[in-house]
């Protein structure tokens, strides 16, 4: 028998998605993606999406500042052991965090993930990698082989940050090296001191002009003389005192230790032989997003930007009457945690609306 709902992805839209659709009793199966696929691993799409791959989340509304020992007894209590054990290095052990924190997007992924199997949701850990929308039931097919049929899809397989692939970038993510400054930049070790931002683009400039509330000073590196980021955009950046532009540069090396992380950049020149060092506790990637739509096969339609296109203004409709989009993968705007959840809300009230029409109960 055909499913009813099948949400595809891990993060925030799939979790409020999955947690809406098991309210309305319609015993949604979620596909979380398997963290041993070597393909997940390497592009950062393991389950749980890209908050899984931060640290502390301080703009997830409800999560004010608590104790590390309070959420450990807190996540003790809400989490079946199993899970628990997965996140316990967070609250015990020399790497757990002293005193009060926000929320670790791990935990938070963690406690949505549990929330939607208390109404019945159903988690299968693997990755859906070819889809037939052409005919009513949807045809889904799983990397381990599963083939199953479903009456709505709903796709909230998000987006993941652009990397250069240094080996250096990927030794200090989550300890200096990130691709979310809004995520990231008002941590501690941050504060007051330079930080470098790759890119051109807006996301570049707006992450800039974000860390200069927190940064000594911020060094944007680009690898041409003149910014992509819109007009308005670029003057911002341009007349920020604490912003100092690196021009024809690009980022060769992450320099670094073991114990203080993120130390400094080396830049090479994009136009000479030369490279300058740089001091900096943080380097922040903004050079774009790829959104995890490869598995559809062109079968939805996607943007200029290659993001899934929502059809109807207010709604999650795709170009496939039944199948629906949320989070980061139809949207290459906002891309916030609370965002993501939100659209995963709409998707799941927009499932259960367009089966019930179709006379599916
Ligand atoms: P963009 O694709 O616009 O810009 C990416 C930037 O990264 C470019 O400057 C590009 O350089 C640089 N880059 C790409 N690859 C490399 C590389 N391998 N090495 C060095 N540099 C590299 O992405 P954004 O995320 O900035 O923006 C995405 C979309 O979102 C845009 O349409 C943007 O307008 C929109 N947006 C709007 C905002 C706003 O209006 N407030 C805020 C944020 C995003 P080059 O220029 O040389 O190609």
């Amino acid at each position: 028998m055909a499913e009813k709902v099948v949400i595809i992805g891990s993060g925030p839209a799939g979790w409020t998605a999955a947690i809406y659709a098991a309210r309305a009793n319609l015993q949604p199966l979620v596909y979380e993606g398997s963290a041993t696929w070597e393909p997940n691993r390497v592009n950062g799409t393991t389950p749980l999406g890209q908050l899984n791959l931060t640290t502390e989340v301080e703009n997830f509304p409800g999560w004010p500042y608590v104790d590390n020992d309070v959420l450990g007894q807190f996540a003790k209590s809400a989490l079946p052991a199993d899970r628990y054990d997965g996140l316990s290095h967070l609250y015990q052990g020399k790497r757990a965090h002293q005193g009060k924190r926000a929320a670790f997007g791990p935990e938070l992924m963690e406690f949505m993930r549990h929330q939607s199997t208390l109404y019945g949701t159903r988690i299968i850990t693997d990755d859906i990698v070819e889809v037939d929308f052409k005919k009513h039931p949807f045809t889904l097919k799983s990397r381990e082989g599963q083939t199953l049929e479903a009456l709505t899809v709903i796709v909230a397989t998000g987006a993941r940050a652009n990397y250069l692939g240094l080996p250096s970038e990927d030794r200090y993510k989550n300890n200096g090296v990130s691709a979310c400054a809004v995520c990231d930049g008002a941590l501690p070790r941050f504060r007051s001191k330079p930080l470098v931002v790759i890119g051109g683009g807006d996301s570049a400039v707006e992450e800039a002009n974000y860390l200069t509330k927190f940064a000594s000073i911020v060094f944007m590196v680009h690898r041409r003389n003149e910014l992509r980021a819109s007009k308005i955009m670029q003057q911002r950046a341009l007349s920020n005192p604490k912003i100092t532009m690196k021009w024809n540069r690009a980022l060769d090396e992450v320099l670094g230790t073991e114990e203080a992380g993120v130390t400094g950049a080396r830049l090479k020149s994009t136009v000479d032989s030369t490279k300058e060092e740089l001091p900096a506790s943080g380097v922040f990637l903004a050079i774009g997003h790829t959104p995890n739509t490869d598995f559809l096969g062109g079968q939805v339609k996607l943007d200029a930007k290659g993001y899934i296109e929502l059809t109807t203004p207010q709604h999650t409709y795709t170009s496939v009457e039944g199948v629906f989009a949320a989070g980061d993968v139809a949207d290459s705007y906002y891309r916030q945690a609370v965002t993501a959840a939100g659209s995963g809300c709409m998707a799941a009230l927009d499932a259960e609306r367009w089966l019930a029409e179709k006379g599916h109960h």
